[in-house]
């Protein structure tokens, strides 16, 4: 499985894309989770094809993680995509999608491309993966999501706080990645993680590596000095690519050496 960070901003971010993660396996299937509206620009920089992407799948519908679904569509139908797009989201928050597909196509009411809508439920299959989900805590309805595929694993929190559920889901995992909004502690009924409490998951979960995003920008500088002490914690980065086939989980040296990629040539970071 590789995994390249399209954006790793929080919601207002002046310096990084709103955040979203490509998610490739194997034989080229790939996933795109969370669309806000810097990601469009980011996939066209990247030279990302119009039937690249398969499943668009939504954490929730804050807009800075489904703004970016109009422009990134209507980009598609512009250049003639052919493959369908599957979309993955919770039951409620599908109408107010809907309209932002209308938006992409309007005055037409339909596209050059199918779209099937996938309800998010806890535990499906799609293809070959496995994926599980669990609800974070968060100001909306959002789903941190575990995928395992090619005898990797990988979780993305979306927004929000740890849960039970979505440490459990997070257990073993090989890599993470796990909303982290500030350095300092934040109260408990808080809508956003902090860094004390990514520590105490890294430990609680025993996930091979943890990467800190979704950062207000102003805890930038104090989280990449929060993380030093700790091997196998990074903060993740726009244009970040982790390949979990040549990284060795029992080697800290190895998992810090994500934290170098990618390349300024825009390749796969040297390992
Ligand atoms: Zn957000
Ligand atoms: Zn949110």
């Amino acid at each position: 499985m590789k995994i390249e960070v399209t954006g790793s901003g929080s919601a207002y971010s002046k310096s990084r894309n709103t955040s979203a993660i490509l998610v490739e396996d194997n034989t080229q299937n790939q996933w795109l989770i969370d669309c806000g509206p810097t990601v469009p620009r980011a996939l066209w920089q990247r030279g990302t094809d119009i039937n690249d992407i398969q499943v668009i799948f939504f954490t929730h519908i804050h807009p800075d993680h489904c703004a970016g679904l109009p422009a990134l569509l209507n980009q598609w139908k512009s250049f003639g995509r052919q493959r369908p797009l599957d979309i993955f989201c919770q039951k409620a928050q599908q109408p107010p999608l809907e309209s932002l597909v209308q938006l992409a196509t309007w005055p037409k009411t339909s596209c050059c491309f199918e779209i099937r809508w996938h309800e998010i439920t806890d535990q499906f299959r799609w293809q070959h993966w496995q994926l599980f989900t669990a609800n974070s805590q968060h100001e909306v309805a959002n789903k941190a999501l575990r995928i395992e595929v090619d005898g990797q694993s990988l979780f993305y929190s979306g927004d929000g706080r740890p849960t039970s559920a979505t440490k459990a889901l997070m257990q073993g995992v090989d890599l993470a990645f796990q909303e982290c909004a500030s350095a300092q502690t934040l109260p408990a009924e808080s809508s956003h993680g902090d860094l004390d409490g990514c520590i105490r998951l890294l430990s609680e979960t025993g996930a091979g590596a943890l990467g800190l995003y979704h950062c207000f920008d102003e805890a930038l500088a104090e989280l990449e000095a929060g993380i030093q002490a700790h091997e196998r914690l990074f903060l993740s980065k726009d244009g970040l690519v982790i390949d979990l086939s040549v990284i060795d989980f029992s080697n800290p040296a190895s998992v810090k050496m994500l934290i170098d990629g990618p390349r300024s040539d825009g390749g796969m970071p040297e390992y």
